[in-house]
């Protein structure tokens, strides 16, 4: 699905759509999606760029890092993202301008295709060490028991 700048000429446009995504488009490959992902945002036309400003949501199955249960991860990531027309000099290299909230992209078309945009931004908000619960006990480290589950008579 293809969001044009020019619908943004005239003031903000409203961008609110479910997106279906492929579960192979998630770097994490033990990962799927759980829910249709959902983009609420706002794309506007500043003096020199674009920006797009809203919120993606999602449910992903994802193992836990501690107890490898897959388990549901409700996610919720806010947008901020600064789209600057890329310089078409030769030998223009893209640096990554990282604030902690602020992304910058650039483009060459005036367009963005929310799905490519949705799943980059669902892959930069999955966590890298995901947990089912705070207090997950983990597997024993020698016998592999799921310790949530039973203990084991391991030391
Ligand atoms: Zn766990
Ligand atoms: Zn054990």
């Amino acid at each position: 699905m293809e969001i044009l700048f020019e619908w943004a000429q005239e003031e903000p446009y409203r961008i609110t759509s479910d997106v279906e995504l492929e579960s192979s488009r998630l770097v994490e490959g033990h990962a799927s999606f759980a829910a249709v992902p959902h983009i609420d945002a706002t794309l506007a036309r500043m003096k020199d760029h674009y920006e797009i400003e809203g919120n993606i949501s999602t449910k992903v199955m994802i193992p836990c890092a501690r107890c490898l249960e897959p388990f549901e991860l409700p996610i919720s990531h806010p947008l901020h993202l600064v789209l600057l027309p890329r310089p078409s000099y030769p030998g223009f290299v893209e640096l990554e301008l990282n604030d902690d909230d602020l992304d910058t992209s650039f483009y060459s078309e005036e367009k963005v295709v929310l799905e490519d945009l949705v799943s980059e931004q669902i892959n930069l908000a999955l966590p890298m060490r995901p947990l089912c619960s705070p207090d997950c006990k983990g597997l024993c480290l020698t016998c592999g028991t799921d310790l949530n589950r039973g203990s084991c008579t391991c030391r």
